[in-house]
């Protein structure tokens, strides 16, 4: 009797050892590994801030995403607070969400976003809350391929309050107009996307033009400003300087 109680005890020990590694190991994959922090931000380079949005973008176009605990990282940061390296200004497009195509986290990124990923006063209040403020590394303005905003204006587009957000990208449409020798082709795809393309290192500009604060961060290499562009066939994102270089993977370079 005490022997079949001990292998049944045995047999139970043995199927509970079996189960919790499992859960263990289920619960550790869908953990998130990490999420923004005080500490995580203090030990952050603008540069490091560059390559986690070049790996996550990696990850999201080999279908590689990190399987977050959302609802976890939502609890976490909520006691925490955000302290998020890096701002995404881009435009409303659905197929944009920086947080999907740059696999980032709840808490990870403030993504400002616009159609167009146009910039004025009240965009540039935000960029001055994250960097002055919260402490955040690094300023992308991210645009796309195939941005309706970037065809309305090149059409010359008018209505409603449209009229006055697509105004902003005009600037960027006279200068392809002026490349093209005022031959611009506002139904060719890639038209359209050379002018996105300007409109980026244009919102760039007016970044450093429009706020003295951030122009101080990043002239003082606290803060880093890039540019974008999102292919939305792809997922691929193309990060930039401000003299429309590309910036490769770290591993890359
Ligand atoms: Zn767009």
């Amino acid at each position: 009797m005490l022997k079949l109680f001990s292998i049944r005890s045995l047999t139970i020990l043995i199927s509970t050892i079996i189960l919790s590694t499992s859960v263990i190991s289920e619960t550790k994959y869908y953990v998130a590994p990490y999420i923004s922090t005080a500490k995580s931000l203090k030990m952050t380079t603008p540069e490091m801030a560059l390559q986690k949005l070049i790996a996550g973008n990696m990850r999201f176009i080999n279908n590689k995403v990190i399987n977050r605990n959302l609802t976890n990282q939502a609890i976490k940061t909520s006691v925490k607070g955000q302290f998020p390296s890096a701002l995404v200004l881009s435009c409303m497009d659905s197929r944009g969400i920086p947080e999907l195509i740059l696999d980032q986290g709840i808490g990870d990124i403030f993504a400002v976003r616009l159609a167009g990923n146009v910039i004025d006063s009240d965009q540039l209040a935000g960029i001055e809350y994250a960097t002055k403020v919260v402490g955040t590394k690094l300023i992308v303005i991210m645009g796309h391929t195939q941005c309706g905003a970037v065809s309305g204006a090149c059409q010359n587009v008018k209505l409603g309050n449209l009229t006055q957000l697509l105004d902003k990208i005009q600037p960027a449409v006279t200068a392809i107009r002026n490349q093209q020798d005022d031959k611009l082709d506002c139904a060719d795809s890639e038209t359209i996307d050379l002018i996105a393309r300007e409109n980026v290192l244009h919102m760039m500009k007016l970044v450093t033009e429009g706020s003295p604060i951030t122009k101080d961060l990043i002239d003082n290499k606290k803060v880093m400003l890039v540019g974008a562009m999102q292919n939305i066939k792809s997922g691929k994102v193309t990060f930039f300087d401000s003299d429309g270089k590309e910036i490769e993977a770290e591993h890359q370079s």
